[in-house]
């Protein structure tokens, strides 16, 4: 089988030939049929995700060992199950979305169903070998969702963009429910986040993006302004389109510049700021404005099997429209990091093996 690897942090990935793996105990081997590029692989790829000041959270002291396979937007056909893994879940010749946030099984928050929380995880792609290779190893198929009736394309994208979309909006401010709520950046995840906005809220939903086209697509898909954040006075703009500022901020790009630019966006008091985006750097904020403003400022960080199987239900029931998705051959691995690197993706990419 192939895998295209991070064989040196920041160098392009090479494609390598490994034997197809036997599946052990509870695993079941899957063969990937697609796999979506997600930003988070630039900072994976990278090796580092950047805490400003000079400092960085490295890749390699989360456990991660080179030659690495990312990849954790994953759909597969089940090859075989191991010896131990329970019948029932997961049948041979069945094509599945994988839940790639996987914990260590045992701890606390395991046990709650928060896996994504587990301080020992197993994530597919980000800790351990994903989905950029002709097969991966799930550890239990009770990780296995069944998407009949989608395009496996558009599946994928579910198990990160799609479950992080949808577990950041359920983070709106409920205290300022009406108010309008805006998305800011519209890369795979804020996209998707607009297309489901409509199960969580029915307040007038607001896009900000430096990107003219991502502007105009958001605008064909129902927000009712959209700004651009890069603009002087921006900010003032947005208060004045909302009569005294949104309720809640989602940030899908995670600087210090969006984050100003949201602050300033949002109501004097009683606002919500959700943070989404992994871009980095830090931010430095008036301490008094937590009590003067009633703000809240909050993290959101993907979500449980649970969310993914609601989520495939919902878009099975045609509840919301999917992103648009373009697919490309995992050869051309490289080429779709570079493309997502330099703004030029609207909607996702996946690799298709
Ligand atoms: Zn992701
Ligand atoms: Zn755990």
């Amino acid at each position: 089988m192939r895998r295209a690897q991070i064989v040196r942090w920041g160098e392009p990935l090479e494609i390598r030939e490994y034997p197809t793996p036997k599946p052990q105990g509870t695993e079941v081997l899957v063969r990937v049929t697609a796999c979506g590029v997600c930003h988070s692989d630039l900072h994976i790829h990278q090796g580092f995700f950047d805490l400003g000041g000079g400092e960085k959270l490295s890749i390699e002291e989360r456990g991660v060992r080179l030659p690495f396979t990312m990849g954790h937007e994953i759909a597969g056909e089940v090859v075989e199950l191991g010896p131990d893994a329970p019948r029932g879940l997961a049948e041979p010749g069945r094509e599945y979305v994988v839940h790639p946030w996987i914990g260590c099984g045992s701890c606390a928050f395991c046990k709650k169903g928060l896996e994504h929380y587990c301080p020992k995880p197993r994530f597919l792609g980000t800790v351990v070998d994903g989905g950029y290779g002709d097969y991966v190893i799930v550890p239990h198929p009770r990780y296995l969702v069944p998407f009949d009736g989608l395009p496996r394309e558009v599946a994928c994208t579910l198990a990160c963009s799609g479950v992080t979309a949808f577990g950041a909006l359920q983070k709106i401010g409920r205290e300022l429910d009406g108010w309008p709520v805006m998305l800011l950046g519209l890369g795979g995840v804020g996209a998707a986040a607009l297309a489901m906005i409509r199960l969580v809220t029915d307040a007038p939903v607001y896009v900000a993006d430096i990107d003219p086209k991502k502007r105009d697509y958001a605008l064909s898909r129902g927000a009712a302004a959209v700004f651009d954040p890069a603009e002087a006075g921006a900010e003032k703009k947005v208060r004045e389109a909302s009569g005294g500022g949104v309720g809640t901020v989602i940030d899908f790009v995670g600087r210090p510049e969006t984050a100003r630019f949201a602050l300033g966006s949002l109501v004097t008091k009683g606002g919500t700021l959700v943070v989404v985006g992994l871009y980095g750097d830090r931010l430095q904020i008036p301490m008094p404005y937590f009590p003067l403003r009633a703000l809240t400022i909050r993290g959101s960080y993907v979500g449980t099997v649970e969310d993914l199987r609601t989520l495939v239900r919902l878009a099975q029931e045609g509840r919301f429209e999917p992103v648009p998705v373009h697919t490309r051959p995992l050869e051309e691995a490289n080429a779709a990091l570079e493309d997502l690197a330099a703004g030029r993706v609207v909607g996702r990419q996946v690799l298709v093996p």
